[in-house]
Parts: structure tokens; C-alpha cells; sequence
């Protein structure tokens, strides 16, 4: 085992800060090549999401100066969540592990020393999760703990506070390959991949220049992306909805009989009240049923692995630990 690294870095529009970015991990890998915690093939790969201004000129520039750094350009803009699928599936035949990290350098360098050494004591996934976010505005610190919640009340389990700086194994990489989807949320995806994982903590900093790639519209998007993409508990809300409504009308019967029998209703009244009710109820169990069919259907086409095997015994190819 030679323990080779690569730090994958997505960049959208970065030329304002990947030069320092890329100084800073460079330093960061080479002191972990020092310490003989990682092989001297360990290399930085950067995934040029589509940059439409200098990002992918300054990708080559480095990768001539020195062969630490790497690159690859997408033909357009696919979001950051493809960038860095791009990237961890295109370096998985080459590492032995991979961290992904965002190119302003939000989240801190120093927590890959924690990883690699977590990586060297037998844990495939390492998270990186915030300690605190000191740094975020009100809205934004609030707006991500509902996030988060929601994601969990939903069915859709995340790791709390943890974006996507992660640390994975070449074993993880491959599984994760194995996740087909095209609605890709891997926040929510990594868990399910399972094999031994850990958490390192650290402090989330401000942006070093340029502005937030993700403005509040497309953090929405993203957080229903998300949402929609890993569970399909909405479905069964609607249909629970309808149960309610159902009862509701039933109690509603009782009320609207008691006041024709009392005689304080208009004709007409007491059917159409009873009638709304019941309907309501019976369209939305109605479609509570359908969606729950059509959910089904979703995850079907999703063709997930149905487990991942982590070690075999008694066979002499326990090299590749696919899952179908
Ligand atoms: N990014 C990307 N494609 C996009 C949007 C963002 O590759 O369409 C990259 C971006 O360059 C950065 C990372 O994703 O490296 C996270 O973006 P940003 O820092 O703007 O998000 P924030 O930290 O504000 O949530
Ligand atoms: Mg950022």
C-alpha cells in the first residue's frame, strides 16, 4: 500500500483565488510526503466545472510548472456536486485515497492531517465537519440547521454541519461509482455506501476572495434536490394528509347532522359540507397511493447497489468489492 492521495478541487469561476489555493495544498501535500504519511505520487486534481473566465488557463499554467498539479475541464457547467463526482471517479484508479475540498478554501487544510492519519487507522470515510459557524450570517447558519433537519426528519440521513470536504478510500470511491443516478446529492449518498467512518472537526473560514458560487435560489434548488433525491417520505405525508382528512369529515358529519337536526343550517349546506370533506380525504389517500407506486418506480430507476461487500474470506479475489 503506497498511500497515494489526491485532493480533487471543483472550480467555477476561481481565477481570483486557485493560485494561493493551489500553493496551500501543495505545501500542505508536500509536508504529508515529508512525514512519509503519503507517497510521493500523491497529487492535486483540479475539475474545471465550465469556468468561463482565466480558472482553466491557470489550471495548465500550474500543471506545466510543476507535476503536482493536475486538471480536468468539463465541456460545460454541470454544478459542483458533478464536478466533484467527475473528479473522485476519475482519480479512483490512481489513488488509494481521495479528499475533496472546495476551491476558496472555506474549510481548513490543516483537518487533512487529521484524515490521512484516520485514513492510516483503518477508516474508509472521513467527514469534515464544522465546529461552528461563526463565520455564516444569521440566515445562513439557520436556513442550513433547518437543512439538515428537514434532510433527517425526511429520511435523507446526513452527517450534521458536514459539507463535502470528505476524505475516501479507493474501496469507497468505487462503490460510490456504483450510485448510477443522475439527480446527485452526495452528501446524502456517501452514508448509504457505509464501511468504517469518522468525523474530524474544524473551522469553517470566510471565502479568501470572490464571491459565494451558490446564491440563496440555487442553495434552494440544491437543498430540494437533495430532499427529493433521497427520499420519498413526501410522498407519504400526502397520503397520511389524506387519512386526517378523512377522520376530519367524519367528525365533520357529526357536526353538520347535529345542526340539521337542530335545524341551524341553510338547505343544502350539511351534503355540501360532508361531501368536501370525504372527497378531500379520499383524493388525497388517492394520490398518497399513487405516490407511493410512483416512488417505488424512482428508486427502482435509480438501479442503487443493493449492498456493498466490505471484506471476503476464503477467496482469492478480494480485490474488487463491487455490488449489484
Ligand atoms: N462550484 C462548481 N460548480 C458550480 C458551483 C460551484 O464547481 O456550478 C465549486 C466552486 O468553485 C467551489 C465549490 O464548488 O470550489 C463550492 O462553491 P462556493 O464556495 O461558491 O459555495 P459556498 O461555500 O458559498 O456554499
Ligand atoms: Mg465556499
Amino acid at each position: 500500500m503506497e498511500n497515494i492521495l489526491y485532493i480533487v478541487v471543483p472550480c467555477y469561476n476561481e481565477e481570483e483565488v486557485i493560485r494561493e489555493t493551489a500553493e496551500i495544498l501543495k505545501k500542505k501535500l508536500e509536508s504529508l510526503i515529508v512525514k512519509k504519511k503519503i507517497s510521493t505520487k500523491s497529487k492535486i486534481l483540479f475539475v474545471n466545472d465550465g469556468s468561463y473566465d482565466k480558472t482553466w488557463d491557470i489550471i495548465k499554467e500550474l500543471n506545466i510548472k510543476s507535476n503536482i498539479f493536475t486538471g480536468i475541464k468539463l465541456s460545460k457547467n454541470e454544478g459542483h456536486q458533478n464536478a466533484l463526482l467527475a473528479g473522485l471517479l476519475s482519480v479512483k484508479e490512481r489513488c488509494d485515497m481521495a479528499i475533496s475540498i472546495d476551491a476558496d478554501l472555506q474549510d481548513d487544510v490543516n483537518a487533512i492531517d487529521d484524515m490521512v492519519d484516520r485514513y492510516i487507522n483503518g477508516f474508509d470515510i472521513v467527514y469534515g465537519v464544522r465546529k461552528d459557524r461563526k463565520k455564516d450570517s444569521f440566515f445562513k447558519k439557520k436556513s442550513a440547521e433547518a437543512f439538515y433537519k428537514i434532510m433527517n426528519i425526511l429520511g435523507a440521513k446526513t452527517i450534521y454541519n458536514h459539507a463535502d470536504f470528505r476524505l475516501m478510500s479507493k474501496r469507497a470511491l468505487y462503490s460510490l461509482e456504483q450510485f448510477k443516478e443522475v439527480n446527485l446529492f452526495l452528501r446524502g449518498i456517501i452514508p448509504m455506501i457505509g464501511f468504517k467512518y469518522c468525523s474530524v472537526y474544524y473551522s469553517r473560514k470566510e471565502r479568501k476572495a470572490g464571491v459565494s458560487k451558490y446564491p440563496l435560489p440555487k442553495m434552494l434548488t440544491f437543498a430540494m434536490n437533495g430532499i427529493t433525491s433521497c427520499s420519498v417520505k413526501l410522498m407519504h405525508i400526502i397520503f397520511l394528509t389524506g387519512i386526517f382528512s378523512i377522520i376530519l369529515s367524519v367528525v365533520m358529519t357529526i357536526y353538520c347532522l347535529l345542526s340539521l337536526i337542530n335545524s341551524k343550517t341553510v338547505s343544502g349546506w350539511t351534503s355540501l359540507m360532508t361531501s368536501i370533506w370525504a372527497i378531500g380525504g379520499m383524493v388525497l389517500v388517492s394520490l398518497g397511493i399513487i405516490g407511493e407506486y410512483i416512488g417505488k418506480i424512482y428508486m427502482e430507476t435509480k438501479r442503487r447497489p443493493r449492498f456493498v461487500v466490505s471484506e471476503v474470506l476464503g477467496s482469492s479475489s478480494n480485490k474488487n468489492l463491487k455490488a449489484n
